[in-house]
Parts: C-alpha cells; structure tokens; sequence
C-alpha cells in the first residue's frame, strides 16, 4: 500500500506543477483516517478530461459521463474525476446530467456522507467542511446536508448507509437514521444493479447485530424480495461466510422446504436481484446440495451431486454442507456445536472416501455399451446408468463389466416395461 501511495503523491504533484490542483477523495481517504486497507484510490481535479489527457496520454475514459478516467501508474490504476456537481435529479434516480465545477468545496458537497467527503492533498493536508474526521473518530455514519433531501436525491445512499455500518462497524446518526427510514421507497426507485452490489457488499460484511439492525422496509426496497425479514435470521449468518454462501443461506431460507425446486427458486432469487450466471450456477449447486443434505444426509455420494461436484469442487462441497448445518441449527433453535466446521469437514471426507464413483464416467460400462448390447433406447440408458451407479456406490455390485451388463440384462424387461 505504501508503494501505491507514493505513486498517487507523484501523480498528484505532476497535476499540481502542471498548474492544476488535485486531491484524493472518498473512500481512500476515509480508510487512510482508519488505518484500513484501502480499495480503490479516486483522485478530484479541476483539470478536465482533455487536459488529463494531455497530460496521460496513455489513461482511459472510464466514466465518459462523468468525466473519469483511468491512470495507471507502476500497475496501479486511479480513477481521477473533474470536479462536480450534480445536476437535478428526475425520479431519485440518476442526475440528469454533469456540470464540471472548479471548486472542491462543491465536489465534497455533493459526496454522501461526511466521512466520504474529505480530501486530501500530496502533502498530507486535510479538506474536511463536514467535519468526516470527528465523525470518523464518533464512529458515526452522517449524511453530507439535509439528510432527506439527500436521500431523495439518490435513494441507493439508504442502502450505503447500512453497508457502510456493516462494513465500518459504525453507527449511523440519529437524525441520518429518521431521514433513510423516512425515505425508504426512494431505494426501490434505483435501478436493480445498483441496489445489488451495495447488498453484495453488505452481504459480505453484516453481523448478527446487523441483520437484526436491518429494518423489514429497507430489507424489502432494497432487495425486491417480499419475504419476511426473518430469512436473515440472525445465529446463522455469523455462521457463514461470503456473499455467495449467505446469498444460498437466504435462497434456503426463504424457500424452507415450501419448495422442492431448490435450483429453480434459487436462479429466481438471483436473477431477480441481477446476478450474473455464474453466480447463479455456483450458489444453486450449493443451494442443491444443502437441500439435498436436509432431507437426509447421503451415506454415498449421491448421482445429483456429481456434476455440482465437478462444477465447484470438494471446497464448494463442504461449503454446501456449512450451510445445510447453519440452517438446521436455525431451525432447531439448539445451541450450535462448536465443533461444526471441523465435523462438516470430516463428513465431506468420510462421504468421499466412501464412494468409489465420482460420476457416470467412473462406471466400467458406458451408455454406448448399453446401446449396442443390451439394445436399450433413451431413456432407458439413463436409468440403467443410473441404477448401476447406485448399486456400485451401495457396495451391491462391483463395478466390472461383467457383472455389470449381466445385472442389467437381468433388469432389461423392466427397464424396458417403463414406456
Ligand atoms: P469502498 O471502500 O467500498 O470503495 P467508497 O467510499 O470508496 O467505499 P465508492 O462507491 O467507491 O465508495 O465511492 C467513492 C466515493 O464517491 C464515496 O466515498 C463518496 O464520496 C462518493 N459516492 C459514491 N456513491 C455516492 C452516492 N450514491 N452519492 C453520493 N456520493 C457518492
Ligand atoms: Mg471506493
């Protein structure tokens, strides 16, 4: 971090000799004043993006609208945004458009909160108009101005509020706090992608305190979902971890069993809240799996599971069975065993080491072999593959092709009897 931040101060005294000024802005500097580690470094200047240019011929333009660019320095890249203001917004949505302002005051004004509207200049000199470090040091979460006019400007702050106390460990202010709640709606007013990675991001950080925090109108505008807020119950989400984990946590637990479409419901959820396809795929396979792992803990690794296997591993299988656990101590209100991460761990081995098959493939006959030999069509394949792989797994038979096909010949008239 520290070699990233001697190339900042170098850009910045390059912008600075070429007579512009220039700070660092927003989060950068908030977790700077934190001692955290920081994300992303944003730079404000009242140079525009043609001098930028000028300047960096190689950066480039990010946020064409916004006037932002990218300048990468050593592999470090800055985002480095014009002074402005935003100007009127129409439905608490996006600002109809950008005005390029010289004046840094009015740049820090239109940022969320006070802790997001310090700057910061190369040599170490603070801009703070809304007093951010106080409220840093308050822990506190303020909003820049008259909070509900804010709010109403851009409804996606309300949800910024809660990710940030999430993530900081901060609280939000009182008059702040009255003013999101008062404007609640106003969230649901912003588009779905937005709104989805302030939740990815609360998702991420969100305590048992936090969830319990969340008030059930915020929860709603802010996902789309119209379920109790009680699916964010709150033992079981401070037992697991990471976005995509929770966000299986909560496709469990708002279907809780009234569904016996796990896949289904859980690629709803997440193309709903606009996910993308991968992550849809990687939490249904967990999703699946926990949910298969409810109704009975297999002795054997069971055929559905396969293909999940291959897609996320024996990591991901362990995750899924982290998660069906979570949920069966919510549900059973017991008090968890501390032991559960060890003892889900030795399960996942335990069920591995005792299934001699990890797929179809694994089987010493194949779909062809039952083709040409036992003259089976279709379907009837499948289920044949399907009824070896059960009894290799179960130990009935071994899993040689003799005795395979002769097992099946045995079978063929009722596999066959099916159509
Ligand atoms: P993180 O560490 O998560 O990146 P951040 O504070 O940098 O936190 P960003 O979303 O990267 O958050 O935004 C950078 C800065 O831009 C913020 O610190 C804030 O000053 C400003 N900002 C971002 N979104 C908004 C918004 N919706 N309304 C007003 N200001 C905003
Ligand atoms: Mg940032």
């Amino acid at each position: 971090d520290d070699e990233r931040l001697q190339s900042v101060k170098k850009l910045l005294q390059q912008l600075r000799k070429a007579g512009f000024k220039a700070y660092i802005v927003g989060g950068a500097v908030r977790d700077l004043l934190l001692n955290r580690s920081i994300n992303d470094i944003d730079l404000t200047t009242d140079a525009t993006p043609s001098d930028l240019l000028g300047l960096f011929p190689d950066a480039k333009l990010t946020g064409i609208a916004h006037g932002t660019l990218t300048v990468v320095d050593k592999g470090y890249a800055f985002e480095v945004t014009t002074f402005r203001t935003e100007g009127p917004y129409r439905d608490g949505r996006r600002p109809a458009f950008v005005t390029f302002e010289t004046d840094l005051m009015k740049d820090l004004s239109r940022r969320d909160f006070t802790m997001n509207a310090i700057a910061m200049d190369e040599e170490g000199i603070f801009y703070d108009p809304y007093d951010g470090i106080s409220d840093l040091a308050r822990k506190e979460i303020r909003a820049v101005g008259e909070p509900e006019l804010r709010f109403r400007e851009d409804g996606l702050r309300i949800a910024r509020a809660y990710r940030f106390s999430a993530m900081l460990n901060f609280t939000i202010a009182p008059e702040t706090k009255q003013a999101l709640q008062h404007c609640a709606t106003k969230l649901g007013q912003v588009s779905m992608e937005r709104r989805r990675d302030e939740w990815t991001k609360w998702l991420t950080y969100a305590s048992a305190t936090d969830c319990a925090n969340l008030p059930q109108q915020i929860f709603s505008q802010w996902t789309g979902l119209t379920v109790p807020k009680t699916v964010l119950q709150c033992k079981f989400y401070s037992m697991i971890h990471g976005y995509l984990d929770r966000l299986a946590l909560m496709s469990l637990a708002i279907n809780n069993n009234a569904t016996d479409k796990p896949e289904e419901s859980t690629v709803q959820l997440l193309s709903s809240m606009k996910y993308s396809r991968k992550e849809m795929r990687e939490v249904a396979a967990l999703v699946v799996i926990a949910s298969s792992y409810l109704r009975e803990p297999p002795s054997f690794l069971p055929l559905q599971w396969t293909s999940l296997l291959a897609q996320i591993g024996e990591s991901g299988l362990i995750r899924a069975v982290h998660i069906a656990k979570a949920m069966q101590f919510a549900r059973s209100q017991e008090p968890w065993n501390v032991n559960w991460r060890i003892e889900s761990e030795r399960e996942v081995t335990d069920l591995l080491a005792h299934s001699p098959l990890r797929s179809l493939h694994d089987l010493a006959v194949t779909g062809e072999d039952l083709l040409k030999s036992c003259n089976l069509r279709g379907k009837e394949i499948g289920a044949a593959l399907s009824l070896l792989y059960e009894n290799v797994s179960q130990g009935v038979l071994r899993n040689e092709r003799a005795e395979l096909m002769r097992y099946i010949h045995s079978l063929k008239h009722l596999l066959q009897g099916g159509d």
